[in-house]
């Protein structure tokens, strides 16, 4: 399964959209510019450096040294951008997975953009996390330091609304199998703020420093909002913001939220196979889990249950509120 994850990165279209996020790069950029007291002569790891992009900030603030691990073929072109920046002498390339790498000496400081759709799509935290506990020496800065992903009920109109009239042609038959399909599994599209109902929850916040592989395999979050427009309650918005550490100024953070400029990542919808009209101050309570595979940890599945606001008894597991994919 591995192979087929690490050949995805051979891609070079995939490294494209990620470096023409520059909403992405520069908050790494600010972050690394900001700390570059903390960073200069410090000994740096860069977990799935990709094109090396990461790792080039970090020579650029002063690193004395930078490990720059990249398990796909992707890391010959890493090693040509090193050498077309001059930063040979600093950044050291290695073709490995991080977990089978050996280090010669422990780091101050480990740096990765490990985060997929819904923040742990693709599991990537995982090796984050080996490497954090093997090669870390205490007291180590983590780039990012945590992570927040939120939820809250939306509308999609472009899934449930704009069938009704196709340029002169109900095509109600082609929207309801359309949903029904793409409800299978979590949709990557753009939520329009507009289309967000009630203030977001916090489904999980990670403190990259501490947290356990564990705490990655079984997340649950109970939500209770309330509306605070007059809509239609079609799907639950998932979406996280990173913030990286700060001792001397604000600290960065980078945000997929609908409010915020638009990344690769967009938002992540699970969408409902009802909907709910809603008003100003409608309760709306639902559970989300997200777990992961026992035989895969980089496929996760979402569960929602979305508890009746009109209080009709459903039987439990009742599959009209029950969505998972
Ligand atoms: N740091 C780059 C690429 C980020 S994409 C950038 O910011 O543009 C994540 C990269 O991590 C991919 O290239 C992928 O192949 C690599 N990767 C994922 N898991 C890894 C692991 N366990 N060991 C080494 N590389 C890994």
């Amino acid at each position: 399964m591995d192979l087929n994850y690490f050949q995805s990165y051979n891609d070079l279209e995939v490294h494209q959209l990620m470096l023409q996020d520059s909403t992405r790069n520069q908050a790494y950029h600010k972050a690394i510019l900001d700390n570059r007291d903390d960073i200069k002569g410090k000994t740096v790891l860069d977990i799935g450096c990709g094109t090396g992009i990461l790792s080039i900030y970090f020579a650029q603030a002063g690193a004395a040294k930078v490990y720059a691990v990249e398990a796909s073929d992707i890391y010959e072109i890493a090693k040509n951008v090193v050498k077309e920046n001059n930063f040979e002498n600093i950044i050291e390339v290695i073709n490995s997975k991080v977990e089978d790498v050996n280090l010669p000496n422990k780091v101050d400081i480990i740096v990765s953009e490990w985060m997929g759709f819904y923040l742990f799509h693709e599991g990537m935290l995982n090796s984050v996390l080996v490497a954090r506990d093997k090669f870390l020496k205490p007291g180590g800065m983590m780039f990012p330091e945590s992570a927040t992903l939120y939820s809250a009920p939306c509308s999609l109109p472009s899934y449930f609304e704009s069938w009704g009239n196709v340029d002169g042609v109900s095509m109600h038959s082609f929207g309801d199998k359309l949903r029904a399909e793409v409800s299978k599994k979590p949709l990557t599209c753009t939520v329009s703020p507009n289309d967000i109902l009630t203030e977001p929850e916090v489904v999980i916040w990670l403190d990259l420093r501490e947290v356990s592989q564990e705490e990655l395999k079984n997340i649950k979050a109970e939500q209770l909002s309330v509306s605070n427009r007059v809509g239609k309650y079609q799907g639950i918005c998932l979406w996280f913001t990173c913030t990286f550490p700060s001792y001397a100024t604000e600290p960065v953070t980078l945000s997929t939220s609908p409010e915020d400029p638009e990344t690769h990542w967009k938002q992540t919808t699970i969408i409902l196979p009802t909907e709910v009209e809603t008003e100003i101050g409608t309760p709306i309570s639902y559970t989300l889990c997200l777990n992961s595979s026992e035989d895969n940890f980089r496929r996760y599945s979402l569960e929602v249950t979305m508890q009746d606001p009109n209080e009709v008894e459903h039987p439990e597991y009742c599959p009209c509120y029950l969505t998972k994919c």
